[in-house]
């Protein structure tokens, strides 16, 4: 059983690109999120796996029909932060008040508490583990933010799979990182983003194998602009390009094959399965 979750942004969601970084100006842009949003739903559904959709606060309260339609169907909705700008970035009192404005919105559209965050581009990395007292604070239950591999915007060292980090203030937070396989001493990710879209498809079942060798789920991270052939291309350097538009026209095959092949479920479930209660667990004041 693996972990399926998407990332819900728009296509000008996209860390540190000039064109694209000013907020007042998204409102003037043509959106992708509701449309693709809803043909993901359809998607997975047609698998009958379920998913876990982490939603931008700024998207939800635009569009309260994607966490609905989402939570209707099955799946999980977790929170992508507010506005998604880097946890590196804020001072916890920053963050804290952008993570309950999103939390805010995001509980009172599905109508019960939200558990789980996935931080912009992964942008948790060491010193600001902060970040897990905040979020226990305002009642998450489990954090899949961490990335174990060296990246443009994040990255932190940690153990494959499932498994608690012990917070500043000395609680406990289940972490559901991401999937790094190993090439020799490479590190390679390979399910989701990017690195899912321009990866051919037997490195990528070379990684599932990996880890199913070891009984470690793998989690799958996509975007709704990952899928979107036609997105509007926004002007930013070479190597960044390649990484934000190559083999988009691939993601839905290497996708279905995969969700045709597998069986999926939503972190949180992964988490219970894997001995992590994160529906149960409650830190500070939540
Ligand atoms: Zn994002």
């Amino acid at each position: 059983m693996h972990s399926l979750s998407f990332d819900i942004e728009d296509w000008f969601h996209m860390v540190e690109i000039e064109a694209v970084a000013d907020p007042a100006k998204w409102d003037t842009w043509p959106s992708i999120v509701v449309k693709r949003t809803r043909w993901i739903i359809d998607l997975v559904g047609e698998y009958g796996h379920k998913a876990t959709f982490f939603m931008l606060g700024w998207v939800a309260e635009r569009y309260p029909e994607i966490a609905k339609a989402a939570h209707a169907a099955g799946h999980e909705v977790g929170t992508h932060s507010y506005w998604h700008r880097k946890v590196y970035d804020l001072s916890p009192e920053e963050f804290r008040a952008d993570m309950k404005r999103s939390i805010d919105v995001l509980s009172d559209q599905i109508g019960g508490p939200v558990r789980g965050f996935r931080a912009p581009s992964f942008s948790i990395t060491p010193g600001t583990e902060w970040a897990f007292d905040v979020m226990l604070d305002l009642g998450l239950t489990y954090d899949a933010s961490l990335f174990p591999a060296p990246r443009g915007h994040g990255g932190y060292p940690c153990v494959q799979g499932a498994h608690d980090v012990t917070t500043p203030s000395g609680r406990v937070m289940p972490e559901l990182p991401m999937s790094i396989q190993r090439y020799g001493p490479a590190p390679i990710p390979f399910s989701g983003g990017g690195y899912m879209r321009f990866l051919p498809r037997f490195m990528i079942e070379r990684g599932f194998r990996q880890f199913e060798r070891k009984n470690v789920p793998v989690v799958i991270y996509l975007h709704p602009r990952d899928f979107e052939v036609d997105c509007p291309r926004v002007p930013m350097p070479l190597k960044r390009r390649f990484k934000c538009y190559t083999g988009m026209k691939t993601t839905e095959g290497k996708l279905r094959h995969l969700l045709s092949t597998r069986k999926f479920a939503t972190c949180a479930e992964v988490l219970e399965r894997e001995g992590f209660p994160p529906l149960h667990r409650r830190g500070g004041a939540g």
